[in-house]
């Protein structure tokens, strides 16, 4: 790669779904060439790594924030304290406690959540540790960033980790004007938490893609102005699903009579449910249960392989149910006591509301298909 001659600003928005703009006239003006494009399974933590390295999770080994790991599980001390009042902390206050201990004192990074039961802990592993936007953040994968500092090109990224939305705007809008760099990445993450709880309000969505046109439109003026040849790509994960049912996979799992850790674990996501088995008699009683979710499937070995979440030590899964697009897994450990969202992201691929989109001032050079041809596109834009 060498530096760009032109100004690149690309801009990721989390959870700006093709059918939310599909027929829109959102910066229509300045980013003609418009396209959905099909998300990768699963969630930002696996998504989002992909459009930075251009791999696959199956690839990169990258995928949903927990998995099995219990030689290096960082909570792995626990095992030798059986003594531990495990009764206590299984509630919202006990599991506060244990993310607060994640976060500060094993260096799980900020975004850990304690979101299974504080007892399984030590069997499981946290992936997301360090700022994915920053040099090695994705460990043993190199992203775009590794490969714009291997190179000595200059480049400036923004995220939610320094600032919000509308700082990093703000930010960026100046150093563009004023830094030498000509790569410049933003990572807006404020919609996707917007449309969790809103993503049924055509007017309050209205208003705050509003919002996101002004100051991206204001931003591509300011790169103008310094290089009028400057190029812009806006783009996104996923989109948004409406929720329409809720489903208590867990009480189905609790009525078989199985014990966790010793016959099996399970952790369960908003839109899927991952389980590892210890007994013969556990994994033919709980694939059963599985076959028999009226509103959600288990992912064949094929198919896994199919959306490319494949992996050879079974870490996210030795089975994987997937709900059907809307519905929530009402007792997953991820969404925390009293959030209700209307909006969900992790379905099948297919789903026609999953899907991201790409945006760009330019034609594209080249036919893009899924959210992880994207990182083909950066490191085109600068070869
Ligand atoms: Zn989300």
């Amino acid at each position: 790669m060498k530096a760009p001659r032109q100004l690149h600003l690309f801009v990721l928005i989390d959870a700006l779904g093709w059918s939310l703009i599909e027929n829109s006239s959102f910066l229509r003006e300045i980013l003609p060439h418009r396209q959905g494009l099909r998300t990768q399974l699963g969630f930002s933590s696996g998504v989002i790594p992909s459009i930075l390295s251009g791999l696959s999770p199956g690839q990169s080994g990258i995928w949903n924030l927990v998995y099995y790991d219990p030689e290096r599980s960082p909570f792995r001390w626990m095992r030798r304290l059986p003594f531990l009042p495990y009764e206590m902390l299984d509630n919202r206050l006990g599991r506060r406690f244990m993310t607060e201990l994640g976060r500060r004192a094993l260096g799980l990074g900020p975004g850990f959540d304690c979101c299974v039961s504080p007892q399984l802990l030590p069997w499981f592993n946290w992936g997301e540790r360090r700022n994915i936007y920053e040099q090695g953040g994705l460990g043993a994968t190199a992203s775009i960033f590794d490969q714009l500092a291997a190179e000595g090109i200059p480049y400036r990224a923004y995220s939610y980790q320094r600032a919000t939305d509308r700082e990093i705007l703000a930010r960026a809008a100046t150093d563009i004007e004023r830094d030498s760099a000509r790569f410049f990445f933003l990572y807006l993450c404020e919609l996707d938490g917007f449309l969790h709880t809103h993503c049924n309000d055509a007017e309050m969505i209205a208003g705050k893609l509003a919002w996101y046109e002004e100051n991206l439109q204001r931003l591509f003026a300011g790169a103008l102005r310094r290089d009028r040849e400057a190029k812009f790509f806006l783009f996104s994960d996923h989109g948004m699903t409406p929720v329409c049912r809720h489903y208590d996979l867990a009480a189905d799992i609790d009525a078989c009579g199985l014990r966790m850790p010793e016959d099996y674990l399970a952790v369960y996501d908003s839109t899927m449910a991952r389980f590892w088995f210890f007994s013969g008699q556990a994994r033919v009683a709980i694939n059963d249960c599985l076959g028999r979710v009226p509103c959600g499937r288990l992912l064949s070995g094929d198919e896994q392989r199919e959306l490319g979440v494949c992996f050879s030590d079974n870490r996210y899964g030795e089975a994987v149910l997937l709900m059907e697009p809307g519905t929530l897994i009402s007792s997953s450990g991820f969404n925390g006591a009293g959030w209700k969202p209307v909006g969900m992201h992790g379905y099948h691929p297919d789903d026609p509301h999953s899907d991201a989109v790409f945006l760009s001032n330019c034609p594209p050079t080249f036919p893009l298909a899924t959210v992880t041809d994207i990182y083909r596109y950066m490191r085109e834009s600068v070869s």
